[in-house]
């Protein structure tokens, strides 16, 4: 996920959109038991601006994981804003550096996804889990350990 500022400089723009699609790897999950389904896009706008580079747009991704009560595969899909300062000048807390013209997203765009993973994921708002002692799955059959 690699901008090349210098291009658009000679090409005498100070303004692109940029569309990637990347193959995040799995560290940036904290939920046990998901995976990335299908790719994380990063769709966005660069806007040059001196020896600063902002970018502001969105990630998207969906996880296929498990519903934390009652265990179901569910898909969960969430929609990251990001909107970032690069420098190739300074460097601090809030603005990230880039080299040579270079403007890579993709340490940015890790650290949003690891932000933005969720810490539980259920299958519908009202799940009723599974029973504690046979296990059964509540929102489907009723057992008589629960009342
Ligand atoms: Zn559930
Ligand atoms: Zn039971």
């Amino acid at each position: 996920m690699v901008i090349d500022v210098r291009k658009l400089k000679y090409s005498g723009k100070d303004e692109c959109a940029f569309h990637f699609e990347y193959e995040a790897d799995g560290s940036a999950i904290t939920l046990p038991d998901a995976e990335f389904c299908g790719k994380v896009t990063v769709n966005g706008r660069l806007i040059l601006d001196g020896k600063s580079v902002f970018v502001d747009g969105e990630i998207d991704y969906s996880l296929s994981t498990l519903c934390s009560r009652c265990l179901t595969g569910v898909i969960f899909h969430n929609v990251v804003e990001f909107d970032e300062e690069y420098s190739e000048v300074e460097s601090g807390e809030d603005v990230y550096k880039f080299k040579k013209g270079l403007v890579d997203l993709t340490e940015m765009v890790n650290e949003k996804l690891i932000l933005s993973m969720p810490y539980s994921v259920y299958c519908k708002e009202d799940c009723k889990g599974l029973c504690p002692e046979c296990g059964a799955n509540l929102n489907q059959t009723k057992c008589e350990h629960i009342k």
